[in-house]
């Protein structure tokens, strides 16, 4: 592994090198390593309705310090995991953490907001998601109400009567469910009324150049327009800058996330956020 040191992590778990069968070995080893000896980490990006510092909720976003690599973005290593179950490994880890959060916080009296978290495809469909979910809200003591999840288009498309099935099952946990990225898929807009959805996450792709090509926007504006006949609510994703938040804000968006806002950022900083949330409130 020292060889690689140096290389950018895009290319360290890429899955098809000529020793594929050896590098997922070691992939395997390395993310069961990691989740033994606590590489991974999480790291919270604060939803927030128009209000600077009114947060209504958090999403829990994963970080691997890999003791030779350093820090990897999941955009490096999730999309590998995905191809085998390492990912619902993952994913229950991130269930689990995200949980133990809540929890701790609770106990030191810090105010509750709700935490989504990214749930793969494979992770959707399997058995086991809803009985490990409930037996670990059970656990920590945590009402669903404070656990959403995210999703896909794309994932939704795989087995749908198996996904209104979970989803469904979810929905009786009490938890929320977004679909993420949305407008980036080739889905058809049917499921979005066969499925129990709670929220549309405007992709940040539409977000970037909403404020300066009319193209971006009415589709921004379509999908609020599809959100509020369909009674879900809105999240746009991704929002940087002034502009881009007075063009969402036109177009009829009242919740943002987004680097303009907070970065994703390590649980005790979101914990001093989230009190002065309260005096607020
Ligand atoms: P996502 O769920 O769409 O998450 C949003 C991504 O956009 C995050 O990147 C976030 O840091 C980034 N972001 C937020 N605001 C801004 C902004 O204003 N500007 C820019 N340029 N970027 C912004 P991140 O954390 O690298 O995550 C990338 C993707 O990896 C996520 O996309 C999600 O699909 C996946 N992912 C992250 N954590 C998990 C996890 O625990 N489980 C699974 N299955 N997937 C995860
Ligand atoms: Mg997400
Ligand atoms: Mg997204
Ligand atoms: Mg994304």
């Amino acid at each position: 592994w020292a060889k690689e040191k140096g290389r950018d992590n895009a290319q360290v778990f890429t899955s098809n090198m000529t020793n594929a069968v050896t590098k997922k070995f070691s992939f395997e080893k390395e993310v069961n390593d990691g989740l033994f000896s606590q590489q991974f980490f999480l790291v919270y990006q604060p939803k927030v309705l128009l209000e600077k510092d009114n947060i209504l909720g958090l999403e829990a976003l994963i970080r691997w310090d890999h003791p030779i690599k350093g820090l990897i973005s999941p955009a490096d290593f999730i999309p590998v995991a995905e191809e085998s179950d390492l990912i619902i490994k993952i994913d229950e880890w991130v269930i689990d953490q995200a949980l133990m959060q809540l929890k701790e916080w609770r106990d030191k009296g810090v105010s509750l907001v709700p935490i989504s978290v990214n749930l793969s495809g494979r992770h959707l469909v399997s058995d086991s998601l809803v009985s490990y979910i409930s037996k670990k809200l059970a656990f920590y003591g945590i009402e669903g109400g404070y656990l959403e999840i995210e999703i896909t288009e794309g994932v939704l498309l795989q087995d749908i009567q198996r996904c209104i099935d979970v989803l469904f099952e979810l929905k009786g946990l009490n938890i929320k469910i977004s679909v993420d990225d949305f407008g980036t898929g080739y889905s058809s807009l049917s499921y979005l009324k066969r499925l129990p959805l709670d929220i549309l996450k405007i992709d940040q792709s539409f977000v970037e150049e909403c404020d300066k090509h009319m193209e971006d926007a009415k589709i921004c504006e379509t999908i609020v327009y599809l959100a509020r006949s369909l009674e879900l609510s809105i999240v746009a994703e991704g929002v940087e800058t002034a502009p881009q938040l007075e063009a969402l804000i036109s177009l009829g968006c009242e919740v943002f996330q987004g680097y303009y806002f907070h970065r994703p950022m390590k649980n005790t900083e979101v914990a001093k956020l989230l009190s002065s949330n309260l005096e607020e409130a």
